[in-house]
């Protein structure tokens, strides 16, 4: 099932439901409920989709694909590397990602990101598969001259737009060995399959869970894979994840929110 949250025309507050052959059945509550499907049906190309979770927190691991610690010249970790992403960071497919002035390399990073279903804490690896709700692409925007020269990667990482997150989540998925990609202006730049993360999913969660509760809606992203790059202004990114979908953004300037004033 593909669940996403969307807003229409007149009516901009979110609103819950259910992918089915291009069109979007409403949802009466949210997907970590037990939803009921309403009988009103939108056309996917006439609603805006929005983020498809509202994370109280993005969980991102760094260093998860043997290419990527060996692109940026680090050892491959022994345990995770973990860091947060603020919820303000979050944005949905379509929306734009503002480059910020202060930066002068922001790169993409594509990564599958895990949601999570209900309140948990330090569960066993056993037990981590029966509290994920589904899957998502995820790009784990980052200013890399900054995450470089601030020895810590807070800022570089936490900028408004920095996460983009959808279309939907998927719920039936075995997230195994998915083909990952990134592409910019529709050249493929990352290419890798979940089955290289050094750390496991359901190792994951249960590692993340033994330092802090994890929320219904909550993120991990997994990682990225070699191949990333910079964006400029103008740019056009997609994540791809194979049995998920395309989530495409926009690249504008930092001034370019007030263009239209
Ligand atoms: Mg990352």
């Amino acid at each position: 099932m593909k669940f996403v949250r969307f807003a229409t025309a007149g009516r901009p507050e979110p609103v819950w439901g259910v992918l089915v052959n291009d069109e979007v059945v409403e949802l009466e509550g949210d997907c970590f409920s037990t939803p009921a499907r309403r009988k009103a049906r939108h056309p996917l190309s006439q609603v805006r989709l929005l983020p498809p979770c509202s994370p109280t927190k993005v969980v991102a691991v760094g260093l998860n694909y043997r290419d990527h610690a060996r692109e940026l010249g680090f050892p491959v970790p022994d345990e995770p590397i973990i860091f947060l992403k603020p919820p303000t960071s979050v944005i949905g497919p379509g929306d734009a990602i503002v480059h910020p002035r202060m930066s002068s390399q922001v790169d993409y990073e594509a990564e599958l990101g895990i949601v999570i279903k209900d309140r948990i804490s330090a569960i066993k690896p056993g037990e981590a598969y029966g509290h994920i709700l589904g899957y998502t692409c995820a790009n784990d925007v980052t200013a890399r001259d900054l995450q470089k020269k601030d020895g810590q990667w807070t800022r570089a990482k936490s900028f408004d737009t920095f996460c983009p997150i959808g279309p939907w989540i998927e719920t039936d998925l075995d997230p195994g060995d998915l083909l990952v990609e990134s592409y910019l202006n529709g050249e493929r730049k990352q290419s890798s399959r979940t089955s290289q993360l050094i750390f496991g999913i359901d190792w994951l969660v249960s590692f993340i869970s033994g330092i802090m509760t994890l929320c219904p809606g909550d993120l991990i992203i997994t990682g990225t894979p070699a191949g990333i790059g910079p964006m400029v202004p103008g740019d056009e990114v997609e994540v791809r994840i194979e049995g998920i979908g395309t989530l495409k953004n926009r690249v504008i300037a930092d001034f370019g929110l007030r263009i239209s004033d």
